[in-house]
Parts: C-alpha cells; structure tokens; sequence
C-alpha cells in the first residue's frame, strides 16, 4: 500500500458528513462555507510520541487524545467545532495501528459533528499535528482576556484526575481496581467541554482550557485579564478515586499542577451566578465548582487552611 491508498482507505471518509464541506479530502486543499454572520475559530495542537503519551499507548486512545486536546481549545472559545485537518508522521506502515488510530479519532468526531476534511501523511518519529475548526456567532467568541476583580473562578470537572491517571500508566502512583480505571480512562479519553463552552457564551468573562495545570492556566487567564487570581484549596473539588489512591495532599497537587485535565477554568461576575446555577442544573452539564475569585494585583495565590500554599509551575515545553 503507497501513501495515496493509505489516505483513500483510512482518511476519506472520516467523522460527521457536513453539507457545509464543498470539498474534503482528495483535492489540493479543503473548501468549506463558514455561515453568514458567523466568524471562524481555528486552533492546532501537535502530540509527540514519548513526550505526551507514553510509549506503548493505545492507538485509539492517541486518536481520540490528537482531536480531544483541540477540541478542547475551540470549547475554551465557546466555539462549536465544524472541520479538522491531521497532519500525521508515521514510523512505518502499521495497519493495525492506523485501524485503531482512526477508530478512536472518528468516535470524537462523529460525537461532536466534526468532519475531517484534509491533512499531510508523512514519514518519520511518530507525531501528529491536528487543526480544528469552528464558528461562533461574530464577536461571541470567550477569551483569557475579561476577568475582573470580583469575578468568581470555576472549575469543570474533577482536576487531577488526568494527570494522575497518566501517573498510574507510568509507574509514578500505585493503585488497582476500580478506581485505577476511572484515572487512566481520564488520560486515555479526555472528554472535551464542548456544549458546556457553547453555553458559556455571554456569562463568563474569562475563559481557558486546562492543558498545563490548572494553576498555571488560571495564572495565563489572570495575565492576559491583567488582574490575580486567589484559589482556596479546600474548594479545589478532588474526586473519591483521586482521594483514595493519592491522598488529600498529593490529591491536591495532583489538581493544581497536573495538567492533561481539558476542563474549562472560568470567571463570572458575581451577579451572573443565578445564571451559571441554571446552566449547571440544566441535563448534561458537567460538575462545576467555584474554586475562588479574581482579586486586583498580579499572579495566582493558594489559600488553605494554614496559609499560603506553594503554586506548582505549569508544564512549558522550553523552560530552562
Ligand atoms: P498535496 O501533495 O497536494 O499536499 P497530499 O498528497 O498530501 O496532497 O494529500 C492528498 C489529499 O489527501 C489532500 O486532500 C489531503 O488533505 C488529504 N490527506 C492527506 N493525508 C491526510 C490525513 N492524514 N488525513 C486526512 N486527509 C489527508
Ligand atoms: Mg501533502
């Protein structure tokens, strides 16, 4: 099988049928029709074999992992993803491998509506490049930039998990059962934010996804809003799994500094609570805690108990 096969048989027909999609996979580059009145959201994130998945890792996982950590950065926007584009380097021919790599890509894209609709197939150290596309209503989009002080801070989900699940794959905690498999299924499959960003168009003032650690991502909202942040630990929701196999102190670092969460970081005005309690009442909403708020000055502080506590530095891929 050559390289234009290998395209033909597992990248042309993959994930939701779009009639917005004038030309897909197969010409020189993708047309698509963005609606009228809205604006295009574009965003693009490389996974590297070792780097941010361990070796050995499932090919249906890194599938699923390569769209869900763009998809991620759309719902941080409040965007509704349309199209991807997937620039993938291969090793070798492997067609188990491709088989499941695509199994896994085409579940998240088929549940979020997303096609895929172009991309480069190269040679070389395993690696994958994916875009993604999406719309918002002009001028709706959610940015870093709008929190002020006074704003309350939310979270999604259950922080940590990822990076703990991610911890258990690579020998650095220990743990069986049920609860290792909640963990890892986290790393495995992040499940990115996607309606719930949508309806936080209009009620948050700030928005990011967690990628780097919550911590340090809370610190880019806070920087680029130009305000602090002040987090209370005891607010910081730690899932029963994270707690029983971490413990309550290795538990909350695990929150802090993980990262690999894609859960959504937040900031509302105080007077849009009743809204955002609605939302978060509302069928499918994800768990939402308010985890502090937003104070003049610069930086991220965390408050327990018995003072300040040590805010871990997020992931950065060139620090010294
Ligand atoms: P070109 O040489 O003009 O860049 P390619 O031969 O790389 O074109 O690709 C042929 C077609 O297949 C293009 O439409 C391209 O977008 C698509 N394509 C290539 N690799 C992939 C992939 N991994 N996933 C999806 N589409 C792909
Ligand atoms: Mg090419």
């Amino acid at each position: 099988m050559g390289e234009f096969e290998l395209i033909e048989r597992y990248f042309a027909a993959v994930g939701a049928t779009r009639s917005d999609v004038v030309l897909g996979v197969g010409d020189d580059a993708a047309v698509l029709s963005v609606p009228a009145g809205e604006e295009l959201v574009a965003c693009t994130d490389t996974l590297v074999a070792g780097r941010h998945f361990p070796d050995g890792f499932e090919a249906a996982d890194i599938g699923w992992r390569s769209l869900a950590v763009n998809l991620s950065d759309l719902a941080a926007m409040g965007a509704a993803p349309a199209w991807a584009l997937l620039a993938l380097t291969l090793p070798a021919l492997d067609e188990d491998w491709l088989e499941g790599f695509v199994t896994g890509f085409a579940a998240l894209a088929n549940a979020h509506g997303v096609a895929l609709v172009g991309g480069d197939t190269t040679r070389g150290p395993l690696c994958m490049t994916v875009q993604a596309l999406g719309t918002v209503p002009r001028g709706t989009a959610l940015r870093r930039r709008g929190a002020r002080a006074g704003d309350l801070v939310y979270v999604t989900g259950w922080p940590g998990d990822a990076a703990a699940g991610l911890a258990l794959l690579t020998g650095r905690l220990s743990g069986s059962g049920a609860n290792r498999g909640a963990l890892e299924a986290k790393f495995r499959r992040p499940e990115p934010r996607v309606a719930f960003g949508i309806r936080l168009r209009g009620i948050a003032s700030a928005c990011i996804d967690v990628s780097d650690g919550l911590a340090a991502d809370l610190g880019h909202l806070a920087a680029a809003s130009g305000v602090g942040a002040v987090v209370r630990a005891e607010e910081l929701p730690l899932s029963r799994a994270l707690y029983t196999l971490a413990g309550e102190a290795r538990a909350r670092d695990f929150a802090l500094g993980g990262g690999d969460d894609y859960e959504l970081v937040f900031t509302v005005p105080p007077a849009a609570r009743p809204t955002l309690a609605r939302l978060t009442a509302g069928a499918g909403a994800p768990a939402c805690h308010c985890i502090g708020e937003i104070v003049a000055g610069r930086g991220v502080r965390v408050v327990g108990e018995r003072g300040e506590l040590p805010v871990p530095r997020g992931w950065d891929h060139f620090r010294a």
